[in-house]
C-alpha cells in the first residue's frame, strides 16, 4: 500500500509537472506573440503621432514664413525698413531680422555670414528655407522680389540660444522628448531635457535604430522603431518635414506609449496566470478523482472477490454440514431406537455413549457453523422460558461422565436462590456453560473441575446469572489472557499439542454472551489453575427459588422414552432420496401412530401430493433431479399444496438457511440430525389440534393395532421359498426392517427380472453375472434361500465360461435360466403374500 502511495505520488507529480511546462511554453509563446502585437501596435501609433507632430511644426514653421512673407511683401511695395522691421526686432532676444543682398552684403539687421547658411542661397533662387549653421542658429528665409528677380534674401535667425524653447517640442505629457534634424542629422531643435540627448543619442543602438527608420522611412514619411538601451525601453520615431528638408525625432519610453495597453496586457496575463492555476487544479482534481475513481474500482473488485470468497466458504460449510450432518443423522436416529426399544441395561449403556460421542460431533460441526454464523452477523439469540435446572442436570451428567473419564472430580454448586424458570435463550448458555466445561476438563490433568452457579438480582423481574467454572488445570500464561478470544486462538501449543481443539470455544463463548448484554471474566494462574466467569442477564419469570440441585440430581435417572403424544389419524409425507433417513424418520414416528408416507424424489412427492392430502410434509432439500425448492415451486404452481404445512427438512444449518427456506415458500425449518423434541413439537404444532391425542389417552383408546408383525404370521403360515429365520436373523429378528428389506425386494423384481431376461437373450454374459450376483445376496438377506443358491450355480457357471468359454458351463446357464426365472416368479408370488397380503392385510 505504501508503495503504491509513492507510485501514485510520483505519477502525479510528473503528471504535474507535464502540465506545468505545457502551459508555461503555451504561456511564453502568448506572452512573445502579445509583446510582439504591442509593440507594432504601439509602433503603429507613434508613427501616427509623429506625422502629427510633423503637421505641427509643419504649421509653426509656415507661420515664420507668414510673417517674413508679410514682411518681404511690404518691403516690396516700398514700405519702410525700419517700420517693418521694428516690430519683429522687439519680439524676443535671441532672433534677429535682417535683409541680404544677392552680394551677400547685410541690407539690415544683424550681422551673419550669409554663405554660412544654405537657406540664403535657396532664398536667392526664389524658394522660402530654412537652414542651420551649428552654433549660429536657426534661419527661416525668403525672397524678395524686384520685379521678376530676387533682389533681397529676408531672413529670420533664432539664435542657438533661444532655439530649444522656442521650437523644443514634448509628447506624451513629457515623457516624450522630440528634437528637429536636418537631412545630415545634425540637430537643430535640440530635446527640451538635455539629458536624453546625452544618455541616448551617442549610443550606437540609437544610430543603428535610426538606420532601421531610415531603411522604413524609404517608402514612408513617418517610421518608429522599439529599442533597449540600459536595460530601459525605449520608443524611437521620425517624421520627416520634406519642404525644408527637415526630420522630427521623438523618442519616448515604452510605459509611456503603452500605460493603457499594457495593463490589458497585464490583465490578459494574470488572466492566463489564473486559468493556468485554474487549470492545473482542475487538472489534479481530475487526475486525483480519476486515481481514487481507480482505486475505488480496485476496491470494488477486491470487495466483490472477498464476498465470493466468503460466499464460497459459506458454501462450503454448508456442503459440509449437509455432508457430516446425514450421516450423523442416522447414527443419532439408529441410536436413538436402540436407547427407545431395548432394556438391557447393558446396551443401553454402549448406546448412551454412542448418542454422547455423536452429540460431541455434531458440536464440533455446530461450533464451526456458528462461527460461519457470527462471521456473517446472523448469530440470533432467541429468548424463550425455560428451567435451569433440567438443562443443568443434562450438561452435568455429561460434564461428570466426561470427568470420571479423566479421573478429576467434578463438583457442582448451585445458589438455593436462583429462580426456578427463566427467560432467556437456554440453548445458547447451555452451549456457553458445556464451552467452558468441556476446557476445564480437557487442560485439567488432575484435581477438580467445579461449576458454580449464582445470581446477582438486578430488579424484580430481572437477575444476572454468575456462571463460574473453575479448574486445577495448566493454567494460562498472563501474557496469552489479552488473545484468548480471538478466532481460532489456540495458546501454549508446546504444552497442549496433545490436546484436540479448534480455538474456536471461546471465541463463539466471548461473541454470545457479548450477543445478550453480559460478559465473560477469567482470572488464571499459569501451572494452577483457571477460573472463566460468565454474567448473563436474565428475565425472571418464577421467583420461586430452583433449591437443592444435588438432591434433585439424585434422583434423575437415565430418561427412558416415552411418546409424547400420538396422532392416527395424521397423515405425514416424507421426502428424501436417502432410503435410510426415511427409514430413520418412519421408525421414529412409529410410536405416535402417524400415518407415515415415504417417497425419495421430489417428482414422487408431487405425485403423491396430487392423490392425497397431508397434514404435514417433511421435504428434503438436496435432492438430485428435482431439489426441495424445485419441488415446492411446482406444489404452488399445481395448486396441490392444500392445507399441507411444507417443513424444509435439511441438514443444510449454515447461518441465513432459515431465513432461505422461508422465503422460498417453506412452513418452517427443521435441521438434520432431527432431535425427536423438536420434530415432534413441529408436528404437534402443525398437525390440526383435533388429530393430537395425549400419550397418556392414547394408551387407553382400543386403537386399531399396527400392522401385524411377520413373526404373528410366521406362525400361522408356512413358507416354500422363504426362509423367515433367516431372513429375521439378517434383519437382527428386527421385525419391521424385516418387512422393509421384504417390500425393497419385491418392488425391484420388475426390473431385475427384465435386466436377467435381456442379458440371457443378449448373450450379455458380464452383466448376467453381475445380476445373478446381486440376486444371490438380496434374495439371501430376506430369507430366499432357493432362489439365492440356484443365483449362486449360475454365478459360478457364468463367472467360468467367460473365463474359458467352456460348452459345459454354458450348457449349464442355459439349462438352468429358465429354471432360474420360474422361481423367481414362485418366489416373489410368496414374498408379495407375506408383505401385502399376510402381514398387511
Ligand atoms: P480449543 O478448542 O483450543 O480448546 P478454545 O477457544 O476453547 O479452543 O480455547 C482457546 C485456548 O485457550 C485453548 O487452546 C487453550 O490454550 C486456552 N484455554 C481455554 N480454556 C482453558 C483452561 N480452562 N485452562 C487452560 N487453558 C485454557
Amino acid at each position: 500500500m505504501k508503495n503504491k502511495f509513492k507510485l501514485f505520488t510520483k505519477k502525479s507529480i510528473f503528471v504535474v509537472a507535464v502540465l506545468l511546462s505545457i502551459m508555461l511554453v503555451v504561456g511564453g509563446l502568448l506572452g512573445y506573440k502579445m509583446n510582439q502585437m504591442l509593440t507594432d501596435n504601439i509602433e503603429n501609433q507613434l508613427t501616427e503621432q509623429a506625422l502629427l507632430i510633423s503637421e505641427q511644426v509643419g504649421q509653426s514653421i509656415e507661420i515664420q514664413f507668414t510673417q517674413l512673407n508679410n514682411i518681404s511683401n511690404a518691403i516690396q511695395s516700398n514700405a519702410k525698413f525700419e517700420n517693418v522691421f521694428h516690430t519683429v526686432q522687439q519680439e524676443k532676444s535671441g532672433v534677429s531680422i535682417g535683409m541680404v543682398a544677392l552680394n551677400g552684403d547685410i541690407m539690415y539687421g544683424a550681422d551673419i555670414v550669409s554663405s554660412e547658411f544654405t537657406g540664403i542661397r535657396d532664398s536667392f533662387r526664389g524658394k522660402k528655407a530654412v537652414s542651420y549653421k551649428k552654433g549660429k542658429g536657426l534661419m527661416f528665409s525668403v525672397p524678395i522680389y524686384n520685379g521678376d528677380n530676387v533682389k533681397y534674401v529676408l531672413y529670420k535667425l533664432y539664435a542657438e540660444s533661444v532655439l530649444k524653447e522656442t521650437f523644443g517640442r514634448e509628447c506624451y505629457n513629457g515623457a516624450g522628448q522630440i528634437l528637429f534634424a536636418n537631412s545630415d542629422f545634425d540637430i537643430m531643435i535640440p530635446f527640451l531635457q538635455d539629458t536624453y540627448e546625452e544618455e541616448f543619442l551617442s549610443e550606437d543602438e540609437i544610430r543603428n535604430t535610426f538606420l532601421e527608420i531610415q531603411e522604413k522611412m524609404n517608402v514612408a514619411t513617418a517610421a518608429s522603431s522599439y529599442v533597449e538601451c540600459d536595460g530601459q525601453k525605449y520608443f524611437l520615431f521620425v517624421s520627416e518635414l520634406s519642404d525644408y528638408g527637415m526630420y522630427a525625432v521623438g523618442i519616448v519610453t515604452e510605459e509611456a506609449v503603452s500605460e493603457g495597453v499594457m495593463y490589458i496586457t497585464k490583465l490578459v496575463l494574470w488572466v492566463f496566470g489564473l486559468l493556468l492555476v485554474l487549470f492545473i487544479i482542475v487538472g489534479v482534481y481530475l487526475f486525483i478523482t480519476a486515481e481514487k475513481a481507480r482505486e475505488s474500482e480496485e476496491l470494488r473488485a477486491a470487495k466483490e472477490e472477498a464476498e465470493h470468497a466468503n460466499q464460497a466458504k459459506s458454501q462450503f460449510l454448508a456442503n459440509m454440514s449437509h455432508e457430516i450432518r446425514t450421516p450423523i443423522n442416522s447414527i443419532i436416529g439408529m441410536n436413538e431406537m436402540i436407547l427407545r426399544e431395548c432394556e438391557k441395561e447393558s446396551i443401553r449403556r454402549y448406546s448412551d455413549n454412542i448418542k454422547k460421542a455423536s452429540s460431541n460431533l455434531l458440536s464440533l460441526i455446530n461450533d464451526v457453523l456458528d462461527f460461519s454464523k457470527i462471521e456473517a452477523g446472523k448469530l440470533e439469540i432467541n429468548a424463550e422460558e425455560y428451567q435451569l435446572k433440567n438443562t443443568l442436570q443434562e450438561v452435568v451428567g455429561m460434564i461428570d461422565y466426561m470427568a470420571e473419564q479423566k479421573d478429576l472430580e467434578f463438583c457442582v454448586s448451585v445458589d438455593r436462590s436462583i429462580p426456578s424458570v427463566l427467560k432467556g435463550d437456554i440453548l445458547r448458555i447451555r452451549q456457553m456453560m458445556i464451552n467452558l466445561l468441556n476446557n476445564a476438563i480437557k487442560y485439567t490433568q488432575n484435581g477438580s473441575v467445579t461449576l458454580e452457579l449464582s445470581q446477582i438480582p438486578t430488579s424484580e423481574q430481572t437477575t444476572t446469572l454468575k456462571i463460574a467454572v473453575k479448574d486445577t488445570g495448566i493454567g494460562i500464561k498472563e501474557e496469552n489472557l489479552s488473545t484468548l478470544y480471538d478466532n481460532f486462538q489456540r495458546l501454549d501449543l508446546e504444552n497442549n499439542r496433545s490436546i484436540e481443539g479448534t480455538g474456536l470455544g471461546l471465541a463463539i463463548t466471548h461473541r454470545l454472551v457479548e450477543c445478550m448484554e453480559g460478559r465473560i471474566e477469567v482470572e488464571s494462574v499459569y501451572g494452577k489453575g483457571s477460573t472463566f466467569t460468565l454474567y448473563i442477564p436474565q428475565r425472571i419469570i418464577d421467583d420461586n427459588g430452583i433449591g437443592d440441585f444435588d438432591a434433585s440430581m439424585q434422583t434423575a435417572v437415565l430418561p427412558q422414552y416415552t411418546e409424547s403424544f400420538i396422532a392416527p389419524d395424521a397423515k405425514v409425507l416424507v421426502v428424501d432420496d436417502h432410503e435410510m433417513n426415511l427409514f430413520v424418520m418412519e421408525s421414529l414416528l412409529k410410536s405416535t401412530q402417524i400415518q407415515v408416507t415415504t417417497c425419495s424424489s421430489g417428482q414422487e412427492c408431487l405425485e403423491c401430493m396430487e392423490k392425497q392430502s397431508y397434514d404435514v410434509v417433511l421435504l428434503d432439500h438436496m435432492m438430485p433431479q428435482m431439489d426441495g425448492i424445485e419441488t415446492i415451486k411446482q406444489i404452488k404452481e399445481k395448486g396441490i399444496k392444500k392445507d399441507a404445512v411444507i417443513i424444509a427438512l435439511t441438514a443444510n444449518a449454515i447461518a441465513g438457511a432459515k431465513e432461505m427456506y422461508l422465503a422460498n415458500g417453506f412452513d418452517d425449518y427443521l435441521s438434520k440430525p432431527i432431535e425427536i423434541p423438536s420434530l415432534e413439537q413441529m408436528l404437534v404444532k402443525y398437525i390440526p389440534q383435533h388429530k393430537v391425542l395425549a400419550a397418556e389417552q392414547a394408551q387407553k383408546t382400543a386403537s386399531v393395532p399396527l400392522e401385524e408383525s411377520v413373526e404373528n404370521k410366521r406362525t400361522e403360515k408356512q413358507y416354500d421359498y422363504i426362509d423367515l429365520d433367516m431372513g429375521l436373523k439378517y434383519c437382527g429378528y428386527d421385525n419391521e426392517m424385516y418387512h422393509e428389506f421384504l417390500k425393497i425386494f419385491y418392488d425391484g423384481r420388475e426390473e431385475k427380472g427384465e435386466q436377467l431376461k435381456k442379458n440371457y437373450s443378449e448373450k450379455n454374459w458380464n452383466d448376467y453375472v453381475t445380476y445373478v450376483h446381486s440376486l444371490k445376496s438380496t434374495s439371501l438377506s430376506v430369507g430366499c434361500v432357493k432362489l439365492s443358491e440356484l443365483a449362486a450355480e449360475l454365478e459360478k457357471a457364468g463367472k467360468a465360461y467367460r473365463a474359458t468359454r467352456d460348452e459345459e458351463s454354458l450348457g449349464f446357464i442355459t439349462g438352468h435360466h429358465d429354471e432360474l426365472m420360474e422361481l423367481y416368479d414362485a418366489t416373489m408370488t410368496e414374498v408379495y403374500e407375506l408383505c401385502y397380503n399376510d402381514s398387511i392385510g
